[in-house]
């Protein structure tokens, strides 16, 4: 059996050496491979519509017997014209094809097909130009598309997956063993294979991808196990579990109840038997930091380094002066490590995070060069995690002996998502914001009323306040859109004599980082940004945003940028200008709430989980069926199912060996497998 799934697609009837590149490509080398090519889309032939009742504005079904035609016509320039009509018991189509000589032999007449393309109707008359066809007696239920590429079409594909299934055997074994596809009521391998390239009704489909992707879920979750059971054996860094008091009164503030369960579960789990494997989860402005901040008192008072990555450098920098003004006065030495120090500098740093006389090292990804190496790293955390992938966060991890792990994210994804972006790990949820805040106020104008909102903003920049002015980042002038300069130059005439900074990804990190600092500092009243400011940047003072353009962005895009505002207890204030009406709801919705969940949620209803929660970003083997959101229920299943598997220790039975040798095939496939999480 195992043979079969690895044979050299190129042995394939109908495969040459030259197609088989083109399978290579797809991503199908074996002709196991090739089965898991699975359609992106089907065609469904099962339900032809009345011709006279069917919509225009997209692709139909049509059925229809032939009753006048087929006959073919020269059009002047050469062109061959092939037409005919066909009947449907009430209604007639005409049906008109172009340059087709083989179509006047395939259609006949009085016989009944499936036709499938656009109708158009003048009058009472009803046309379809060059339909797709088959004959009624042959219609194949739901035709597979595949995901085509240059040379190689859905139909040959199709046919190639044909002759693959020709070659599975009767009694093929299956990877699931029987009781667990009993419990979870899944269909047999076989039966999915052949039905999800061939169902015949919508029925079918269901049940074979929901075995599918059962089993995709299931594999995907059972490699993370493993990988972070490789990380469960032994705690190096143990800590003395004693809550950090003296840390509390470092602050200038109180901890809120939901930072202080934060700290004392991460401060538990570094007493514990296995490394902590922690994911904070907190809302904009709900207080990551301090949780980050207490977790490294504490390692570095059990006499470890710790190390605290951030995805940019600006957030570097902001960790680094909010972090060394709160712990070296306490002995911690901190020290800050990104991509635009001098090799000299750079150096410096490296020397002395090899001898250990830093403490606390924060930085970009320049952290986990190679040249970077630790004395002792006992604490490793990442800041707005959804921006590293699995392997960077490995790479830091790798620096020390199993340091204890921290990811610090802002992003709300649910639990079940969470579990599967990061592994099998432990969430503390900080649920409650600092007090004092001031709710934002969000209002919603068109930009023939941006005017009055400048008009706004130099009202509150007269209280003493700052404001962030965003516009997407346009180069070229795209229609009805502004460049930054052109912004900036509309900004500059509405403010006169206000001293700003303009802020963009394009900068050099230097530059960046000195503009930043000086709207920090209160030097610049506005900032004039693209959406950089959109992580974790931090000015209390600043209490107004006016979001140019705002149809462009996501709902959590926008969620993270207003939340830059409304954190140092001023009244705040968010305005959207709007130039479509299409996102209008979106954006009423959003000016409705202030709940990052809601939000999140109201985004993937909306726009689908791509931009939200980019798997790939996680480093995490690419879904080839499965849809984290769309399968949402199954993925549940699917986790209780592999812990279940797992910890009762089963997956080592001998009926589970197909199941543990695919997981590890998946993750060797994208060397997953040798890295810790
Ligand atoms: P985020 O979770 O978005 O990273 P931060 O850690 O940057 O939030 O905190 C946002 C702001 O709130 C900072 O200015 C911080 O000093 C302040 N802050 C954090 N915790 C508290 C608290 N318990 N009480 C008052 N202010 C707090
Ligand atoms: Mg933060």
């Amino acid at each position: 059996m195992a043979s079969l799934f690895e044979l050299d697609i190129a042995k394939l009837r109908g495969v040459g050496e030259k197609r088989a590149k083109l399978f290579q490509k797809l991503g199908a080398p074996t002709v196991g491979d090739l089965l898991r090519l699975y359609p992106r889309d089907y065609v469904d032939w099962t339900a032809p519509l009345p011709i006279a009742g069917a919509p225009l504005d997209g692709p139909v079904v049509v059925r229809g017997e032939i009753v006048s035609g087929p006959s073919e016509v020269r059009a002047r320039g050469g062109m061959l014209l092939c037409r005919a009509s066909a009947w449907d018991g009430e209604t007639e189509v005409q049906l008109t094809f172009f340059n087709n000589r083989f179509i006047s032999q395939m259609l006949r007449p009085g016989e009944a097909y499936l036709f499938r393309g656009r109708l158009t109707r003048s009058g009472e008359r009803w046309a379809m130009a060059s339909p797709a066809f088959v004959a009624q007696a042959k219609a194949p239920g739901l035709e597979p598309v595949y995901p085509a590429t240059q040379g190689l079409s859905s139909r040959q594909i199709a046919a190639a997956v044909q002759a693959a299934l020709k070659l599975l055997p009767e009694n093929m074994r299956d990877s699931l063993p029987q009781d667990l596809r009993e419990k979870h009521a899944l269909c047999h391998l076989g039966y999915a294979l052949e039905r999800i390239h061939r169902p015949r009704d919508q029925e079918e489909l269901a049940v074979a991808r929901r075995r599918l992707v059962f089993e995709e879920f299931l594999i995907l979750q059972l490699g993370l196990m493993q990988i972070k059971s490789g990380r469960r054996e032994e705690n190096l860094h143990r800590a003395s579990g004693q809550y950090p008091e003296d840390f509390a009164r470092l602050l200038p503030f109180q901890l809120t109840g939901a930072q202080q369960r934060a700290i004392a579960q991460g401060v538990k789990d570094m007493a514990g038997a296995s490394p902590m494997n922690r994911l904070v989860q907190g809302d904009v402005g709900s207080g990551k930091t301090a949780v980050a901040a207490a977790l490294c008192w504490v390692a570095v008072h059990s006499g470890w380094q710790a190390a605290l990555m951030a995805p940019t450098e600006i957030l570097a920098a902001q960790h680094y002066q909010s972090l060394s003004a709160l712990l070296e006065p306490a002995g911690v030495r901190c020290a800050l490590l990104t991509g635009s120090l001098t090799p000299k500098e750079h150096r410096a740093v490296q020397q002395a995070i090899a001898a250990g006389e830093v403490d606390l090292a924060i930085g970009t990804h320049a952290l986990i060069s190679q040249k970077v190496s630790f004395r002792d790293l006992g604490l490793v955390i990442t800041d707005e995690q959804h921006r590293f992938g699995v392997n960077q966060r490995a790479a830091l991890a790798q620096k020390g002996a199993s340091p204890h792990l921290l990811v610090m994210s802002a992003t709300p994804i649910p639990r079940t998502l969470a579990l599967m972006a990061y592994g099998d790990l432990d969430i503390s949820v900080l649920d409650e914001l600092p007090p004092g805040r001031q709710p934002v106020e969000t209002y919603l104008i068109g930009p023939d009323k941006r005017d009055r909102a400048f008009q706004y903003v130099r009202r509150r920049l007269d209280e003493g306040r700052q404001g962030y002015l965003i516009c997407p980042l346009i180069t070229e002038g795209e229609t009805g859109m502004m460049s930054l300069d052109q912004y900036e130059a509309l900004v500059r005439k509405a403010f006169p004599g206000v001293p700003l900074e303009v802020l963009h990804g394009k900068m050099k990190p230097a530059q960046k980082d000195r503009a930043m600092e000086n709207f920090a500092q209160g030097g610049a009243r506005l900032l004039v940004a693209t959406t950089v400011v959109e992580v974790g940047v931090d000015v209390p003072n600043a209490a107004v945003m006016v979001i140019e353009n705002a149809e462009r962005y996501g709902l959590s895009q926008l969620h993270q940028l207003r939340g830059r505002i409304g954190r140092g207890g001023h009244k705040s204030a968010c305005i959207l200008i709007n130039s479509s009406p299409e996102t209008l709801e979106r954006l009423r919705l959003f000016k409705s709430t202030t709940d990052g969940f809601a939000i999140a949620d109201a985004d993937l209803k909306l726009r689908g989980p791509g931009d939200f929660f980019g798997q790939r970003q996680h480093g995490l083997p690419p879904l080839k069926i499965a849809g984290m959101w769309m399968d949402m229920e199954l993925l549940r299943e699917a986790q209780k199912c592999a812990r279940r598997v797992f910890y009762s220790g089963a997956l080592e039975d001998g009926e589970y060996r197909a199941l543990r040798a695919e997981t590890r095939r998946l993750f060797e496939k994208t060397g997953g497998a040798r890295v810790a999480l």
